[in-house]
C-alpha cells in the first residue's frame, strides 16, 4: 500500500500561495517521494493550481454538497472540484462536523458524491477531548466508522483520516502507543464493516503533524500517512513531512 500525505491548507491561501505549490512541485521533481502527496487548497484555487502544477501531484476539495447541481447558494459540488482539477476531497472534517452541523449521514451522501464524480473520498472520523477522556474513543469512532462510511467503499475509492479533534491545530498530538491502537481498531472496524478488501484501504492519521514530529508518526503500523492542516501551508515544511514516509 503506498502511503498518502495530504496537505489541507483549510480557508487559507490567495493567488500568491500558488508559489508554495510551485516550490513543492520543483522539491517532489528533485528527488522522487517514496509516498503519494496531495494538496487540497480552498476552492477558489484549484483551477489555478492544476494549471500550476500540471499533474505533478494531485489536488483535492476540502468539502463538497451531496448534490451534483442546484439550488444551494455558496456550496460546491463534487462534479465542480472534478471538473477545476481535483481528484480527491476531503468530507467530514470535523470543522464541518462542529460549525456546519454536519452528521455522520451527511459525511455518508458526501462521499457517495464523490465517487458519483470520479474522486476519492477522504473520510475524517475522530473524537473529541471528553470523549477521550471518558474513555468513549473506541466506541466513538466506530460509530463514526459505520454512520459515516458507506458500504460501496473501497481501497481505491476511499481513504480514512483519524484525527482526534483535541489534536488539530492545538499542537498537541496523540501518543504513538494511542495512534497504534485506534489505527488497529479502525482497521478492525473497516474489515468487519466491508470485508477483506479494507485491509489495503489508507488510513491516515491528522492532527499537528509537523516536520519534527512526521517521521516517528508515519511509520507506526496500519498508519498509512497523514492529512497535515497548518503545516502543509510552506512548502518546507511540508515537504520535510513527506520525507518522514520510511525513514524512520
Ligand atoms: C487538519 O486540518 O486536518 C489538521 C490535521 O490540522 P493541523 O495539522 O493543523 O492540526
Amino acid at each position: 500500500m503506498r502511503s498518502l500525505v495530504a496537505g489541507n491548507w483549510k480557508m487559507n491561501g490567495l493567488s500568491a500561495s500558488l508559489a508554495e505549490l510551485d516550490k513543492l512541485k520543483g522539491m517532489l521533481a528533485a528527488k522522487a517521494p517514496s509516498c503519494e502527496v496531495l494538496v487540497c487548497p480552498p476552492f477558489t484555487l484549484i483551477a489555478q493550481a492544476a494549471t500550476a502544477v500540471k499533474g505533478a501531484f494531485p489536488l483535492g476539495g476540502q468539502d463538497c454538497h451531496a448534490k451534483a447541481s442546484g439550488a444551494f447558494t455558496g456550496d460546491i459540488s463534487a462534479e465542480m472540484l472534478k471538473d477545476a482539477g481535483a481528484s480527491y476531497v476531503i468530507v467530514g472534517h470535523s470543522e464541518r462536523r462542529q460549525y456546519h452541523a454536519e452528521s455522520n449521514r451527511d459525511v455518508a451522501a458526501k462521499a457517495e458524491a464523490a465517487w458519483r464524480a470520479g474522486l476519492t473520498a477522504i473520510i475524517c472520523i475522530g473524537e473529541t477531548e471528553g470523549q477521550r477522556s471518558a474513555g468513549d474513543h473506541n466506541q466513538t469512532c466506530s460509530d463514526q466508522i459505520d454512520g459515516s462510511v458507506p458500504m460501496a467503499a473501497t481501497a481505491a475509492n476511499t481513504v480514512i483520516a483519524y484525527e482526534p479533534v483535541w489534536a488539530i491545530g492545538t499542537g498537541k498530538t496523540a501518543t504513538a502507543d494511542d495512534i497504534k491502537a485506534m489505527h488497529a481498531h479502525l482497521r478492525a472496524c473497516l474489515v468487519r464493516r466491508l470485508g477483506e478488501g479494507a485491509r489495503q484501504m489508507r488510513i491516515l492519521y491528522g492532527g499537528s503533524v509537523k516536520a519534527d514530529n512526521a517521521a516517528q508518526i508515519l511509520n507506526l503500523a496500519e498508519v498509512n500517512g497523514a492529512l497535515v492542516g497548518g503545516a502543509s501551508l510552506k512548502a518546507e515544511e511540508f515537504h520535510r513531512i513527506v520525507q518522514g514516509v520510511n525513514a524512520a
